[in-house]
């Protein structure tokens, strides 16, 4: 009959314990005698150990545990856990069972690794391992307290707790018998306080060399392999990760020892130095004029160091970076790590950004008339520019967020909060705005982000008052052009009537004069017509040649000493003749002696001005009388000529001293006249350093009034 192999018995034995808790002592009979059959059946390898006696091998336990460490590179655990298996195997001279258990107490399972002294069942056990189930919970068990003290520890082979199912604990004293084992020492594998498995020794009976001592001594030393392994891996993992991060930094970086040396670059700072390795390594950079590398920190915290500097490329292109330094020891000697950031583009970004900023700011800025506002989304204030700010009475920066609208004249606020809107719905806009006399021109357009998105808006303002006022002079000038030529025409057709008037009555009367049948009386009437349309048209001849002196400037101010009651007095004289006695009164008023009276100016001026305001008063008055005269006012002397005659309309009074100006100026005036008197008269008064105004009610009459500056003659005291 084909033997079954043992392994698939424990197999199914472990699967029947597992389900149904049950196994026959039949079946573990045979299982067993399976296994003993196997047992020694191959001759196990591990000759490489197998030389010294038993006894040299125990007293030299100690050395060989040392000695081991420089013997073996252990690349893993299961090189220590084989290791171990052997030496101990061979130690005991093959009079023991050894076993290496891995445990992973977290999953509540542990593995045989390796076994000596009963090779198959070794094969059976790392294959399948054995499930910690049954041992949950029974942390404080003697078995793993005594484990957890990482000595050397004898237990009861048969103990309950190391294995509790019945099955198992049959197995066990099955084994006790099988392999007249006596005693169980373990001693466990740690990595500081964590067991990660044990060893188990199972001596067999009557082994006389066995010692305990020295047993422990060398599991103690192995279990120091696992601790360098593992801190070897540590190391390892770490300085993988290092050179990972050396290497694919996108960063340059450098490292430099004690005396600025060079030791370490990698790829990216060779781009960035165009230097090869070769060029740099063992070189100072600050020496190559590379860069300077400042040591040392104030910073308690952390020691590195965080600066900006120049660096020189072998071409000799100057790069803007960033460093950031670090002390850090390789191989007990103090280095200097050094990571580098370009920032070149950064900077020539920032440089580009504020010029632009300096540039727009000059142009705003200096803009003498103009501001310009930004607001955000929510048409809060961002900031503003330029020299109409003052005006507006708006700070250019503010602390917290207001809405822009806010920061603008009362008046302003819902024209400003509008125009916001507007633009934040992407419209452009023009619209005049006027705050205290002042004009401004308003235009807005929003600003649109890279997504062209609306991100924030824009609004300028160009004070165009100077503009406005230069408009509103031309839009006068023009209407005073228009209304020259006007008056030019109305001039043009009141001095043809004015000449044709008169020449009409010489030339008519001069013809009828030269008839025989004329009376005496009707003779002398004629001569009197033609008298007064001469002296008429003279005067208008005069008028004509006085405005055409003033305007042309040509008049001469010929100040002299003259009695000023004896000038006025002539002038009644002169007048009285001329107007109707029956109707109108004439007036003189002198408030000075007469002897003292006499005052130093130009009489002919002052004449003229008083025989067209005389004129006038007769011309305009029907009925009434007719004062003139003068007050001393301090040292101006202000005549006056007050009528009672027409008057003048409000509106025309101001006009009425301009050139050719009369308060009806229409063509079929009831007053004869060229609208010139007034003019002169306003003419001359300027040039005597005195001013001519009108009070005048319509009906009632009006009083001219002008000043002359009072100089006294100057041999009269008083
Ligand atoms: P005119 O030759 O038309 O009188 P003036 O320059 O002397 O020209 O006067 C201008 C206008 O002023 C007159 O046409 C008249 O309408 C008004 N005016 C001047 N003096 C008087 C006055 N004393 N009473 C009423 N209106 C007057």
């Amino acid at each position: 009959m084909k033997q079954k192999k043992p392994g698939e018995y424990l197999k199914q034995i472990i699967a029947r314990d597992y389900q149904e808790d049950y196994i026959s002592k039949k079946e573990l009979n045979k299982l067993l005698t399976d296994i003993d059959k196997d047992l020694y059946a191959e001759e196990q390898d591990v000759s490489v150990y197998d030389s010294a006696s038993s006894a040299t091998k125990a007293n030299s336990l100690e050395f060989l545990a040392q000695s081991a460490i420089e013997l073996v590179d252990f690349k893993s655990i299961e090189d220590i856990y084989k290791y171990t298996a052997d030496k101990l195997y061979h130690l005991l001279d093959k009079k023991a069972i050894i076993t290496v258990v891995d445990y992973h107490l977290e999953k509540n399972y542990w593995q045989m690794k390796q076994v000596r002294g009963i090779e198959k069942l070794s094969n059976f056990s790392s294959r399948f391992g054995f499930d910690l189930t049954n041992m949950t919970g029974q942390t404080e068990t003697p078995f793993l307290n005594k484990l957890k003290k990482g000595q050397l520890t004898e237990l009861d082979f048969d103990v309950p707790s190391l294995t509790n199912g019945k099955i198992s604990r049959y197995i066990g004293s099955q084994f006790k018998k099988l392999f007249s084992l006596d005693k169980l020492f373990c001693v466990p594998f740690k990595k500081n306080t964590n067991i990660l498995g044990n060893i188990s020794i199972f001596p067999k009976k009557g082994y006389e060399n066995f010692n305990a001592s020295l047993i422990e001594a060398f599991v103690g030393q192995v279990s120091n392999f696992v601790e360098i392994l593992n801190q070897k891996r540590n190391l390892q993992e770490e300085e993988e990760k290092y050179r990972t991060i050396f290497e694919t930094s996108p960063d340059p970086i450098c490292i430099t020892d004690i005396n600025n040396k060079l030791v370490k670059v990698n790829q990216v700072f060779l781009s960035l130095t165009n230097y090869s390795e070769d060029e740099l390594i063992g070189n100072d950079p600050a020496e190559l004029g590379v860069f300077y590398i400042t040591k040392g920190s104030n910073n308690v915290q952390s020691n590195i160091v965080n600066y900006e500097t120049q660096l020189r490329t072998k071409t000799g292109q100057l790069k803007d970076i960033l460093l950031s330094t670090q002390e850090i020891t390789i191989e007990q000697q103090p280095h200097i790590l050094s990571f580098i950031k370009d920032i070149t583009s950064i900077r020539e970004h920032e440089r580009k950004i504020l010029k632009l900023e300096n540039r727009y700011k000059t142009i705003v800025t200096h803009q003498p008339e103009g501001a310009i506002f930004l607001f955000d989304i929510d048409k809060n204030f961002m900031t503003a520019a330029g020299q109409a700010l003052e005006l507006l009475n708006i700070a250019e920066n503010s602390e917290e967020k207001i809405p822009l609208q806010n920061t603008f004249p009362f008046e302003l606020q819902n024209n400003i909060s509008t125009i916001c809107e507007e633009i934040l719905q992407g419209n452009k806009m023009v619209r005049t705005i006027e705050y205290k006399q002042n004009y401004f021109s308003v235009w807005g357009v929003p600003v649109k982000d890279q997504n062209n998105k609306i991100s924030e808006g824009l609004i300028y303002f160009v004070n165009i008052s100077p503009l406005k006022e230069k408009e509103n002079q031309l839009k006068k000038a023009l209407e005073k052009a228009e209304e020259s030529d006007r008056l030019k025409s109305v001039f043009l057709t009141n001095i043809s009537h004015e000449v044709r008037t008169p020449m009409n009555g010489i030339i008519g009367f001069t013809e009828m004069l030269k008839t025989n049948t004329l009376t005496d009386e009707e003779y002398y009437e004629y001569l009197n017509i033609i008298e007064k349309s001469s002296a008429r048209l003279m005067k208008l001849v005069n008028n004509l040649v006085d405005i055409s002196l003033i305007q042309a400037k040509e008049v001469q101010l010929k100040t002299m000493e003259f009695n000023l009651n004896e000038k006025l007095k002539y002038l009644l004289n002169q007048y009285s003749s001329d107007i109707d006695k029956n109707a109108v009164t004439l007036n003189l008023n002198t408030p000075l002696e007469d002897s003292e009276s006499c005052i130093a100016s130009d009489h002919t001026l002052l004449e003229k001005i008083l025989i067209n305001l005389l004129d006038n008063a007769v011309k305009y008055t029907n009925e009434g009388e007719i004062t003139y005269g003068y007050t001393i006012k301090g040292d101006t002397l202000e005549f006056f000529v007050s009528d009672t005659g027409i008057g003048i309309n409000q509106e025309t009074k101001d006009i009425i001293f301009d050139y050719f100006r009369q308060e009806d100026s229409s063509f079929n005036r009831q007053y004869e006249g060229a609208g010139l008197g007034l003019s002169i008269c306003s003419g001359y008064v300027k040039m005597l350093n005195g001013e001519i105004w009108v009070e005048s009610t319509p009906k009632k009459g009006s009083t001219f009034y002008f000043t002359i500056e009072y100089k006294k003659c100057k041999n009269q005291t008083s």
